[in-house]
């Protein structure tokens, strides 16, 4: 059909890609891909050709001056996929712009959803999911990266973070002074052979990650604070041995 479809890709494992997905691949007009390598290989292995349908990158990069060539695709009535390099496009990725400009022109437009490298930590995690605040990538400066977990700190929700393995004892310990010691999930490798899910708080997972960084990609997830964590009964009791304790 024509219009753009957004086609979530694995974030690891090759065969996390929907049947759906592959038929979208399979049939569109146009292919445009934020990595046009990483899709072709994708493609491949599930046996799609490309035959001579063009394949465009959009990237953060290119993206302004990719966008008119791919609403010309479609006001040209083609069907245009878009994938990013992993995961779901958009999200922590390029993409919105895209999005926007195609519904604005009045294109259809619809995803083929998938694997998300967050929405998988959150579930592999054991932290509260009814509320979540996904909070991508933190600044990379030490200031700003302060300011912007000390903007979280009253978030009721789990906190979920894309970090770099170089980076996270560091952010760990920031994140540990900032909203203070609340319990933590680092996720790692998600579908891939070395995945790995470990948890504690974040002071514990700061001193596991103090000079020396994991291997491979990173989901941070943070715990609410405490006075969100504690149940009334939990408060009535602190309060009871707190009185009991001053008139001893
Ligand atoms: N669009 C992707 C998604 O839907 O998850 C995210 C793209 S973002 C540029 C890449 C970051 O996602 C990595 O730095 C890492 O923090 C996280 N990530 C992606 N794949 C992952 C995996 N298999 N395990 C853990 N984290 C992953």
């Amino acid at each position: 059909a024509p219009g753009l479809t957004l086609v979530s890709t694995p974030i690891g494992n090759a065969r996390d890609i929907t049947l759906r997905a592959l038929d979208v691949l399979a049939a569109a007009d146009v292919l445009v891909a934020e990595d046009t390598r990483s899709l072709k290989r994708l493609m491949e292995i599930h046996g799609i050709g490309l035959g001579s349908r063009p394949c465009l990158s959009y990237h953060e990069h290119n993206g302004a001056k990719m966008r008119p060539r791919i609403m010309a695709e479609l006001e040209a009535g083609r069907s245009v996929v878009y994938c990013s390099e992993a995961g779901t496009p958009l999200i922590s990725d390029p993409g919105f712009d895209l999005v926007r400009a195609a519904r604005e022109a009045g294109h259809a437009v619809t995803a083929a959803p998938g694997a998300s490298a967050a929405v998988t930590g959150l579930t592999l995690s054991g932290l509260p999911s009814d509320r979540f605040l996904f909070a991508g990538f933190l600044p990379n400066a030490k200031g700003a990266r302060d300011k912007a977990l000390a903007e979280l700190r009253e978030v009721p929700a789990t906190l979920i973070f894309y970090e770099s393995p170089k980076r996270l004892g560091a952010t760990l310990a920031a994140a540990a002074r900032v909203l203070g010691d609340r319990p933590a999930t680092m996720a790692r490798e998600l579908t891939k052979r070395f995945e790995e899910v470990r948890t504690g708080t974040l002071e514990s997972l700061a001193a596991e990650y103090a000079g020396a960084p994991p291997k491979g990609e990173v989901v941070l997830l943070v715990g609410r604070g405490r006075s969100a964590d504690v149940s009334e009964e939990e408060i009535d009791q602190a309060l009871d041995e707190a009185l009991e304790e001053m008139s001893v």
